[in-house]
């Protein structure tokens, strides 16, 4: 019988294949004397430089298939196998204190692991990975083992892992590895990153169950909704293999439309711009045409740490995504912690009701340090691109109002300081709350843009948190209340000549989308393997169409009433 389990889609795809199962066991030798201390030095420095040539061997590789940025991963293992303090302490062990290599290697990286993780560095933290990665790799070689076990895969197959590091992700032989599964992970971990951008099917963080995979055992993973089918039928298997197939074709037609404009049948224009959590999203914003960054959900850079980011460092981090996307426009939304995102570090206190509490720009005004830090951080980067600043989270016309002056307080101080500024920044809110779009007109003579943010949006609009499972019946985006909502704002933003954006899961929604055309949103943001096939609808869509049916729908009475509208009109 065919086993279902469930995990969250990394990387979307088929893919077909036997499990291929990575141990990931760390070996921890015996306490033991070396006979000829100096012959075992001499067998740990041949261990270095095995290490030495494989890594520089998989960064040559990663160089040609994933880019510079990828490769330096790889650069920073190299240099630690360089590092005097690590290389001669273990040498030292071995040479005075006569230990065997394996143990000495084990003893020393292990003390320079923990003291690096107790660092109040983030850079320093980071270098724990690369030692207890380096490390491994030089035990493999005085053990006479392969580097690692995925360079001994030589059949096609789905890896099983419990994790996968990136120098792991970066080693896999494409052409035989059809996808990846994880019993840990989310959606921003490493290894689901690296999938995207090497556009591997993948699902990460699918719990224990995945350990309970035996080698060999047929599996399926539809990693576009996140499942993995072990033991399938034959039935099964035939129609994923046509699921497959028609996947594959249809990536490969999309893919001719990725330097294309978004256009209609009837010409008629709108923006496709990507959501992005991190710098890491970029290859994947780029490969997949994106006309510009709709949203940046800056809290990524202050989540999974120990201390808040600094000005510099969120400097160096909005510069680069400004450049790469090359004067293209970028929407880059200040700090949004609360609901379900916490900084554990900032000790906030306890809420009873986080979503509806001090969440996002309430919190940032109630912080003001925090909030200037980031937005100096914005205005100094905004002389490297088209930056457009969005506040999120705003309910009354005083947030944006005290939001933009501590905003104008920081660019006098900056100019003042001779610092370059960027003199057309748009700035801009999100429509999260119910009472900003029933109010978008009290806002609109104050902003250049809104957003509207259906994840929150509808959550309050339908008074269902968007965590539970219980009434997730209650998420419905094309319900007529949702709409009309929608069009209250575009019609408010309409009479100031602003524009309107989304950045809600909705705008990248197949069976939303004609209804968003029809209603006049001007920029559809969504991540970014979602942005293809949306251009490929658009342009099989007719604007003047679709108005009729948004407004019909507008006049509807529940959701499913305005799919089986959408679902005619379109037959
Ligand atoms: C939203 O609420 O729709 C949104 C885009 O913000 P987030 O999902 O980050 O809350
Ligand atoms: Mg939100």
């Amino acid at each position: 019988m065919t086993t279902t389990i469930q995990g969250i889609a990394a990387s979307p795809g088929i893919a077909i294949g036997p499990a291929y199962i990575i141990a990931t066991e760390r070996y921890v030798p015996p306490a033991e004397q070396a006979n000829r201390p100096q012959e075992e030095v001499e067998r740990f420095r041949q261990a270095v430089a095995k290490a030495a040539a494989e890594l520089e061997q998989i960064r040559q590789a990663t160089l040609e298939r994933m880019g510079e940025e990828k490769a330096e991963i790889f650069e920073a293992h190299l240099l630690v196998l360089e590092d005097p303090d690590l290389i001669e302490a273990i040498e030292e062990q071995i040479a005075g204190e006569g230990l065997k290599a394996e143990y000495a290697l084990h003893q020393t990286a292990q003390s320079f692991v923990e003291t690096l993780r107790d660092m109040d560095n983030e850079l320093l933290r980071e270098r724990a990975a690369d030692v207890e990665d380096v490390a491994g790799r030089i035990m493999d070689a005085l053990r006479g083992r392969q580097g690692s076990s995925l360079a001994s895969i030589t059949q096609p197959c789905v890896i099983v892992a419990d994790d996968l590091t990136p120098s792991d992700t970066a080693q896999l032989d494409l052409n035989l590895v059809q996808g990846f599964v994880t019993r840990v992970g989310s959606r921003t971990s490493h290894s689901a990153i690296m999938a995207r951008s090497l556009g591997v099917p993948a699902v990460v963080g699918a719990g224990t169950q995945v350990m309970e995979i035996t080698a060999g055992e047929e599996l399926i993973v539809h990693a576009g909704e996140g499942r993995i089918l072990v033991g399938p039928d034959a039935e099964e298997r035939a129609r994923y293999v046509r699921e497959r197939e028609q996947y594959v074709a249809r990536q490969r037609e999309l893919a001719r439309l990725k330097d294309e404009p978004t256009v209609t049948l009837d010409e008629h224009r709108v923006e496709l711009a990507a959501n992005i959590g991190n710098v890491e999203d970029m290859q994947q914003v780029l490969d997949n045409g994106a006309e510009a960054i709709g949203l940046f959900r800056t809290e990524f850079l202050y989540m999974g740490r120990a201390s808040l980011p600094s000005e510099e460092e969120q400097y160096q981090q909005y510069k680069y995504v400004l450049e790469k996307m090359d004067g293209k426009p970028v929407v880059i939304r200040t700090l949004d912690i609360g609901g379900d995102k916490e900084l554990p570090y900032m000790e906030l206190p306890e809420e009873d009701n986080p979503f509806l509490g001090q969440r996002a720009l309430r919190l940032c005004l109630a912080h003001p340090e925090l909030f200037r830090t980031q937005l100096r951080a914005l205005l100094r980067a905004s002389k490297h691109g088209q930056l457009k600043i969005m506040f999120p989270m705003i309910a009354v016309l005083s947030e944006l109002l005290e939001a933009k002056r501590i905003l104008q307080e920081e660019k006098e101080r900056l100019l003042g300081e001779g610092e370059a500024i960027s003199e057309s920044i748009e700035i801009g809110m999100m429509i999260e709350v119910p009472a900003a779009a029933l109010g978008a007109a009290i806002f609109a003579p104050h902003v250049d843009f809104f957003s509207i943010g259906t994840n929150d949006l509808i959550q309050y609009t339908m008074a269902a948190d968007r965590m539970n499972e219980q009434v997730s019946y209650l998420y419905q985006p094309c319900h007529p209340t949702v709409l009309r909502l929608v069009k209250l704002v575009i019609d408010a933003a309409a009479g100031h000549g602003r524009w309107v954006g989304m950045c809600g899961e909705m705008a990248g929604d197949e069976r939303a989308i004609p209804l968003l055309l029809g209603l006049g949103l001007h920029e559809f943001s969504m991540s970014a393997a979602a942005i293809l096939p949306a251009r490929g609808q658009l342009a099989e869509l007719n604007y003047a169409s679709c108005q009729e049916w948004a407004q019909e729908a507008l006049g509807l009475s529940s959701e499913q009433e305005v799919l089986d509208l959408v679902a005619a009109r379109l037959n």
